[in-house]
């Protein structure tokens, strides 16, 4: 710990304000949160637009605090990437979900496809797919009910090694997706060679289809690149039955988003879910 405490120092030379040292109280109490099994995950349904039918569900993971309450992953992930916590919390993660996805097919409950984000340090490494293999062998679960998650700036940041990683996992057999399109910089000639098979519309531009031009001609140019490459294309974020309605009539084809479920804990989720369907 005082190591570990010595480089946050080094880190935050620019002034050790109240914002840093929370940040180091933070790192401690993220070492021993695993052990102390405080992450949970919540699940968001993936809605198809066409049929209303559920089509998958996104994991995103909470840290429940004993004294912060639940934590948003938005205030820990970033500080588990740069201290490389991310791997084993990313390994929780992939476990938990492939888990929960088994014990919902054991029950006869299809909730489609499980999506797990990957952070790019997860990613990168070496032996990724060689865990996630492991994963599957111990939770028994076929790899057609998991699909994972990296982002577009992820994704782009070393094309090249993307491909071979993704290459290996698409061979798997599982489902590969994009996330956080449009963020990023994406170098088309790169995103034909990646093997996946779903785009993940950045909700910053769904949130302003109606109030602005660019987000929603940027949008509907998503939609059609998805489409003109066989892919599935998703919007995040979707909020309002008017956004809904108007991503239907632009043959987008799912929606994920506030106005059909907040991401909630497996009790939860189950009780809304009904034959096949998310009411
Ligand atoms: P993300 O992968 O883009 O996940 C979607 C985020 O948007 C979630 O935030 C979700 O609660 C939120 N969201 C969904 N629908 C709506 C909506 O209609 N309106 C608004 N305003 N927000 C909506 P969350 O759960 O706080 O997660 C934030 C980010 O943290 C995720 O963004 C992802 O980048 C990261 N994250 C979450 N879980 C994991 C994980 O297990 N591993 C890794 N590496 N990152 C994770
Ligand atoms: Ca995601
Ligand atoms: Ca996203
Ligand atoms: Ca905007």
């Amino acid at each position: 710990a005082k190591e570990a405490g010595k480089n946050n120092c080094q880190f935050y030379t620019k002034g050790m304000n109240a914002t840093a040292v929370n940040y180091l109280l933070l790192e401690n109490d993220l070492r021993r949160a695993l052990e102390l099994n405080q992450f949970t995950l919540h699940y968001q349904p993936q809605i198809d637009l066409k049929t209303g039918e559920l089509m998958g569900v996104e994991a995103l993971v909470r840290w429940q605090h004993p004294e912060r309450g639940l934590v948003s992953p938005a205030h820990f992930i970033p500080l588990a990437e740069e201290t490389g916590l991310i791997v084993p919390i990313g390994e929780w993660v992939l476990r938990e979900a492939c888990r929960q996805q088994k014990i919902w097919l054991d029950a006869g409950k299809k909730v489609g496809k499980i999506a797990v984000n990957l952070s790019p340090r997860q990613f990168r490494q070496k032996n990724f797919p060689g865990k996630v293999e492991a994963i599957l062998r111990e939770t028994q679960l076929a790899p057609e009910y998991l699909e994972l998650e990296i982002t577009e700036s992820c994704a782009m940041e070393h094309a090249g090694e993307t491909i071979n990683q993704l290459n290996q996992l698409n061979q798997m057999g599982m489902y590969l997706a994009i996330d956080d399109f449009g963020t990023g910089y994406s170098s088309l000639a790169y995103l034909q060679r990646f093997p996946i098979q779903k785009l993940k519309i950045d909700r910053s531009f769904v949130n302003d289809i109606h109030d602005d031009m660019n987000d929603a001609a940027i949008t509907k140019t998503i939609i059609g690149l998805a489409h003109s490459m066989q892919l599935r294309v998703v919007a995040e974020g979707v909020e309002t039955e008017h956004q809904a309605e108007w991503l239907r009539q632009r043959g987008c084809d799912q929606a994920q988003g506030f106005l059909y479920a907040k991401p909630m804990s497996p009790k939860q989720f189950e009780s809304h879910f009904h034959g096949g369907r998310f009411c």
